[in-house]
């Protein structure tokens, strides 16, 4: 690790490149933050300044859009919403674990959103929408909650045990979806997303851990929402079975 100076933070990066590199390694670099320099800026600092073949992904800038999920300092966080004087003078930055590197800290997300498109992620109406707006009552919009704040970072699937079996497991963002569409009421196929969720891989795959809620930078529970993906699994199973049960 280099020496620093005294108004100096050292980010040390990882660094791999698939196919050139044989194993991933370290490399620390130098920056000089204000006090609202996040480790976004610090990174752009590298890359204008330092190393321009550093690799890193962002877009927003505003922690909305979920692209620079990194494993910050033993952590799920945003580059763009961290800010370096919260971490202290040493910092390490990693990309997500347990995902294919693409370069440095870019992942591989293509197994991600593959498996968020499973559950079939938007609004399918049984019924034509009416004219104008679709109204909801408070009551009903309080059942999707704040599910709808997910931003597909990938951090809580990449903190998951089960994701890291390696076997088709949907994850946690993509059974949140499952759970923010089956819980809309506009929506008209229950039983159909049952069925989508209910396989081997599905939600029962989910040993609520609670990882995915910590590591959710969000503030989300997915495992929360897990549960109740699971509550309304088997009411919707039972009464298939025993037609009576309302
Ligand atoms: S639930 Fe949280 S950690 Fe998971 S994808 Fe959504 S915002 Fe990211």
């Amino acid at each position: 690790m280099s020496k620093k100076r005294n108004d100096t933070v050292a980010l040390t990066v990882m660094r791999y490149s698939p196919g050139t590199d044989k194993a991933p390694h370290y490399q620390t670099f130098d920056v000089k933050p204000t006090k609202d320099t996040t480790i976004l800026d610090a990174l752009f600092q590298v890359l204008d300044a330092q190393d321009h073949s550093l690799s890193f992904r962002y877009s927003c800038r505003s922690a909305v859009c979920g692209s620079c999920a990194m494993f910050i300092n033993g952590r799920h966080r945003l580059a763009c919403s961290t800010l370096v004087s919260e971490l202290g003078r040493e910092i390490i930055v990693q990309p997500l674990p347990h995902l294919p590197i693409i370069k440095d800290l870019v992942v591989d997300l293509t197994q991600f959103f593959e498996r968020y498109e499973v559950v079939k992620p938007y609004v399918v109406p049984l019924k034509s929408p009416p004219e104008k707006e679709w109204i909801q009552s408070p009551k009903e919009r309080d059942r999707i909650n704040d599910s709808t704040d997910c931003i597909l970072c990938a951090a809580c699937y990449s903190s998951c045990p089960s994701v890291w079996a390696g076997k088709n497991y949907l994850g946690p963002a993509a059974l949140l979806w499952a759970y923010r569409f089956a819980a809309d009421t506009r929506d008209g196929v229950l039983n159909d997303r049952v069925g989508l969720v209910s396989s081997e891989d599905g939600l029962w795959r989910c040993h609520t851990i609670f990882n995915c809620t910590e590591a959710c930078p969000k503030s989300l529970n997915p495992a929360r929402f897990i549960q109740n993906l699971k509550r309304t699994t088997a009411k919707v199973t039972l009464r298939a079975r025993i037609p009576f049960l309302r």
